[in-house]
C-alpha cells in the first residue's frame, strides 16, 4: 500500500488488513479511512482471497475517530466514492457536517459491510466509538479476552456513532444501557449480549483468526457471498438500513445543536477531555486510549 497508515498482506486465501497508526491507538482519519477502502476494494477484486481480516497495529484495535492527533485531516479532500454527494470541503455548518459524514463515515461502512466475502474482525485492546463501526461491518467478530468496547458520545449530546447499528448487534435494550453510560464492556461482556462470537487468551488471538479464516476459505466463494447476503439482507429486513438513515438525522441534529449553542459540533470535546470524563474503568489503562470518539 502506498499509505502505510493501513497495511495490506496476503497469508494463502487470507487478506490481512492492519490498521496502523498505533502511536495514536488507530484512530481513524480520512487518510485511513480511504486506505482502508483501497484495501477492501482490492481484497474483494482479487479471486485468490477467501477472506479477510480486520486488525490494528499496536495496543489497540481502534481508539476511534480521529478528533485530536496531529494527522487530523479534517479539512482535506479525497477522492470520494462511498456516494455521489459533494465534497464537504468549501461547505459551511450543516452542509459540510453532513457531506463529510455521510460519506466517510456512515457511507464508507456500508459500503464495506456489502464486501461480498466474509470479513473478520481480529479485536484487542480499546473498540471505542469510530472504532465498533470498523467491527461491527465485519461479519465475525473476535476479541481477545482484554479488549474492550464503549461508545461515549452521548457525552458530546450525540445519540451514538454515525454507523447506528447498537439496536441489531446487541439488542435495544442493551443498546440503551451501553450508550446511557457509556461505560466500557468487557469482552465477556460483549460475548453475553451476542455483539462478538468469540473471546480467546489476548496470546491465541491471531492464531484463532487464523484457524477460523482458513476453515471459513474452504467454502465456496459464490455459497459464501450469497450466505453474507442472505444474512444481511435479513438484518436490512429488521430495520437496520432505514434505522441507521432515521438516527442519521438525529445524529445531525444534535451536531447542530452543539455548534448552535456551543463550542462546536463536539459540544467542545476533544480526545482528551472524551478520555479524562468521569467514568467507570473496567478495565485497562485509560492513559492508553487517545483520539476516542
Ligand atoms: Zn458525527
Amino acid at each position: 500500500m502506498p499509505d502505510d497508515v493501513v497495511r495490506y498482506a496476503v497469508d494463502g486465501p487470507i487478506a490481512r488488513v492492519t490498521m496502523n497508526r498505533p502511536e495514536f491507538g488507530n484512530a481513524q482519519n480520512s487518510a485511513m479511512t480511504y486506505a482502508l477502502d483501497d484495501a477492501f476494494y482490492r481484497a474483494a477484486a482479487d479471486d485468490e482471497i477467501a477472506v479477510v481480516v480486520l486488525a490494528g497495529a499496536g495496543r489497540h484495535f481502534s481508539a476511534g475517530h480521529d478528533i485530536g492527533t496531529p494527522g487530523r485531516d479534517i479539512d482535506r479532500s479525497f477522492d470520494r466514492r462511498a456516494g455521489l454527494w459533494w465534497d464537504h470541503v468549501g461547505k459551511f455548518g450543516g452542509d459540510s457536517r453532513y457531506a463529510r459524514e455521510q460519506e466517510v463515515y456512515l457511507g464508507m461502512c456500508r459500503r464495506w459491510r456489502e464486501l461480498p466475502k466474509p470479513m473478520i474482525a481480529q479485536v484487542h485492546g480499546a473498540c471505542i466509538a469510530g472504532g465498533l463501526m470498523l467491527a461491527w461491518v465485519c461479519d465475525l467478530i473476535v476479541a481477545a479476552a482484554d479488549a474492550f468496547f464503549a461508545d461515549p458520545v452521548v457525552r458530546m449530546g450525540i445519540p451514538g456513532v454515525e454507523y447506528f447499528a447498537h439496536p441489531w448487534v446487541m439488542g435495544p435494550r442493551h443498546a440503551k444501557e451501553f450508550l446511557f453510560l457509556g461505560e466500557r464492556i468487557g469482552a465477556a461482556r460483549a460475548y453475553q449480549l451476542g455483539m462478538i462470537n468469540r473471546v480467546v487468551p489476548p496470546e491465541d488471538l491471531a492464531a484463532e483468526v487464523t484457524t477460523l479464516a482458513t476453515k471459513i476459505s474452504a467454502m465456496p466463494r459464490l455459497g459464501l457471498a450469497l450466505t453474507k447476503k442472505a444474512v444481511n439482507q435479513a438484518e436490512d429486513a429488521m430495520g437496520l438500513q432505514v434505522g441507521m438513515d432515521s438516527v442519521f438525522g438525529l445524529h445531525h441534529l444534535a451536531h447542530a445543536h452543539n455548534a448552535e449553542v456551543g463550542a462546536d459540533s463536539l459540544a467542545g470535546h476533544d480526545a482528551r477531555s472524551m478520555r479524562d470524563a468521569p467514568q467507570r474503568h473496567e478495565q485497562g489503562d485509560r492513559d492508553q486510549q487517545p483520539g476516542e470518539r
